[in-house]
């Protein structure tokens, strides 16, 4: 099996050289990921200058490719350029932070994985819950075994795209698995006034964020209660209800006078 692994934490993220650790005898595993941390890139695509990709020596002892560009930039150029076959799957992680709510959104690891799907392969992107200190070779354990089920099930297929949260680990194991929906109402958050810019008023986003009234069912309230969770996400972000109601409508044609 032929694995494609990248994130959006950038190439020398502690979480990738753990995903790597786990899954590295499953099969042929490529690395190619952004040079820097892309966090919060979102679906972001480089199209104004070039993209510089180099080899490089990674700290767990395999070669990557280096890419100045952004995670779904990593994933379009692997597939179109870098690499000499297709891989059978993609691996995005493991992120630093959960990807949960609307967070999927602004998310670079899982534009990553959703890039994969749309290119037509089997895609899982891993985020872990960090807590006091991110334990990422324990949370590459239980991706590993979240991987297993997956790929014995038949479920990671192509054009799928699963995305898979680990828990905070400070407080013990997971509870277990939970099959959950994205939730989608907006965050908490708060901008915070810093020392002006260029004689300009200047704002940072802080750290500390919510998620407004999660509902049970969502993947935000299956991680705070301990579970992994797993999302199926679709690149088409259609909503069939606006679509019913926009069909209703007797759309008619305006006619302009010569
Ligand atoms: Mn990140």
């Amino acid at each position: 099996m032929r694995i494609l692994l990248t994130n959006d934490d950038g190439i020398l993220a502690p979480g990738l050289a753990a995903l790597y650790a786990a899954v590295c005898d499953m099969g042929e595993v490529q690395v190619v990921a952004p040079e820097t941390s892309q966090s919060a890139a979102g679906h972001a695509l480089t199209v104004h200058g070039s993209v510089v990709v180099q080899t490089v020596p990674l700290p767990f002892g395999a070669r990557g490719i280096s890419v100045q560009g952004r995670p779904a930039d990593c994933v379009k150029l692997a597939y179109r350029q870098l690499l000499a076959e297709p891989p059978d799957l993609v691996l995005s992680g493991i992120n630093a932070g959960a990807n949960i709510g609307i967070n999927v959104l602004y998310s670079g690891t899982v534009a990553a994985a959703m890039e994969a799907a749309i290119l037509g392969m089997p895609a899982v992107a891993f985020s872990l819950a960090v807590g006091t200190e991110p334990d990422f070779p324990r949370a590459a354990r239980h991706c590993r075994a979240v991987l297993e089920e997956l790929l014995a099930a038949d479920l990671a297929r192509p054009g799928g795209m699963l995305n898979v949260n680990i828990p905070r680990l400070d407080d013990g194991e997971p509870k277990g698995i939970r099959v959950a929906r994205q939730g989608s109402g907006r965050l908490i958050e708060q901008y915070m006034r810093v020392e002006e810019v260029d004689n300009c008023e200047a704002y940072r986003l802080t750290d500390t964020y919510g998620f407004e009234d999660p509902p049970a069912d969502s993947d935000i309230a299956a991680l705070e209660a301990g579970y992994i969770t797993i999302t199926p996400l679709q690149a088409d972000l259609t909503d069939p209800a606006g679509l019913d109601v926009l069909r209703q409508v007797s759309w008619k044609p305006k006619r302009h006078k010569a």
